[in-house]
């Protein structure tokens, strides 16, 4: 198999597997407990932590804390900033953030009487920095924009787009989810307030992730119950997964030095497709995008049908729909950059990792063009001249 799909999820490092299983059988000891197998596992938690601290470049370990994922950190940071401003009503997020933002807040607006400013972006999916401006105001909780797009890679200036923030005196959460592994984060040198993680797109195991909250930064727990992770999320922690995530967090900092090659693999891949087939655009900011990522949209042709005909020979893609009410749509992050219905329904969504080759990326663009023609049809024919003088 040909896996050309990490944004969606990576494969867990075998390394991160070997280190979590003996959490399972001999080290199974519960952090909170005061004797031997209890400290064995305590111990544990705070090298995951530091291992975490890393990666994002935090000042301090207990900036951050663990969760069940991405969604869960995003879902805190949001319902954590509203409650600790009672005064300040409002959230400012983009129209292409990841549902598990989007959804909150249309559920925030629908039943908890929150208004919610939803920043547009322009064809390459940059923000629309004057409606973000006009929407600050001293009403603003929470900004909520992603680091960077899990469809198009495009990245996000959050620092500058933090400061702003600052200005009127909201706080700041960008989902990095799609950044951590793949771009150096440094988080402390930035105004980022918050911080989502998921461990399964850096090669980490599934249900694990984490919340970097700056020190100092006013916080209210999403679950209530145990005083685990001093008291800002409650239950028992998945110390298999948080060890497993520090091990992939060490591989994924030290990866980070990939970068350039995983960047000319894709570049490869864009520059071969666009060399023997017509009709494709590059979505995204080509200026600044993630180095593992490129979106690629077909005139004329459903990007599921490519997907499809890639997988039987074994290439795992994604495409740029979503399914919505039964039909195959556009997905929320295109038709947001508003680009022509033609290629609207003709994307697809390759995402490289540090595993892929060479002769992988070459294989694809083997492929590619017959897909394409097969798919396309035979390129209409100019009708030759004496039947056109007949013609109407
Ligand atoms: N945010 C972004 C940008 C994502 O790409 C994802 C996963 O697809 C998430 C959040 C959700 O993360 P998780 O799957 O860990 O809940």
């Amino acid at each position: 198999m040909i896996y050309l799909d990490n944004n969606a999820t990576t494969r867990t490092a075998p390394l991160a597997v070997t280190a979590m299983l003996p959490f399972f059988t001999t080290h199974y000891g519960n952090p909170s407990s005061a004797h031997g197998v209890g400290s064995e596992a305590a111990a544990a938690l705070r090298q995951a932590r530091r291992s975490v601290q890393a990666l994002v470049g935090a000042a301090q370990d207990h900036e951050i804390v663990f969760t069940s994922g991405g969604t869960e950190a995003n879902a805190t940071a949001i319902r954590s900033a509203l409650a600790v401003q009672p005064g300040r009503t409002e959230v400012v997020v983009s129209t292409v953030e990841h549902p598990s933002v989007l959804s909150m807040c249309d559920a925030l607006e629908r039943f908890e009487g929150i208004k919610v400013h939803r920043i547009a972006v322009d064809g390459e999916g940059r923000l629309d920095l004057d409606a973000y401006r006009a929407a600050l105001s001293e009403r603003v909780a929470l900004v909520s924009l992603m680091w960077a797009n899990n469809e198009t890679g495009t990245v996000f200036p959050v620092d500058g787009l933090a400061e702003l923030a600052h200005g009127v005196g909201a706080l700041f959460h960008s989902d990095a989810v799609q950044a951590a592994g793949k771009l150096p984060l440094r988080v402390s040198e930035t105004s980022v307030d918050l911080l989502s993680l998921s461990a399964h797109k850096f090669h980490g195991p599934k249900g694990v992730g984490a919340l970097y909250v700056r020190k100092g930064t006013p916080f209210r727990s999403l679950l209530r119950g145990g005083k685990q992770e001093r008291g800002r999320r409650a239950g028992t922690e998945n110390l298999p997964g948080i060890v497993g995530a520090g091990v992939a967090a060490d591989l994924a900092l030290a990866a980070l030095a990939q970068t350039p090659r995983i960047a000319a693999l894709r570049d490869r891949l864009e520059t071969g497709v666009l060399a023997r087939i017509g009709g494709v655009t590059r979505l995204g900011d080509l200026g600044d995008r993630l180095p593992n990522t490129s979106a690629l949209a077909f005139d004329l042709v459903q990007g599921e049908a490519i997907q499809a005909r890639l997988n039987a020979l074994g290439i795992a893609v994604s495409t740029g729909s979503a399914c919505s009410s039964g039909a195959v749509e556009p997905s929320h992050v295109v038709r947001a950059m508003k680009i022509h219905f033609t290629v609207a329904h003709g994307v697809v969504r390759f995402s490289l990792s540090a595993e892929t080759t060479e002769a992988e990326i070459a294989r694809v663009i083997e492929v590619l063009p017959g897909i394409l023609a097969d798919l396309r049809g035979p390129a209409p024919v100019a009708a030759p001249a004496r039947e056109a003088a007949h013609a109407g």
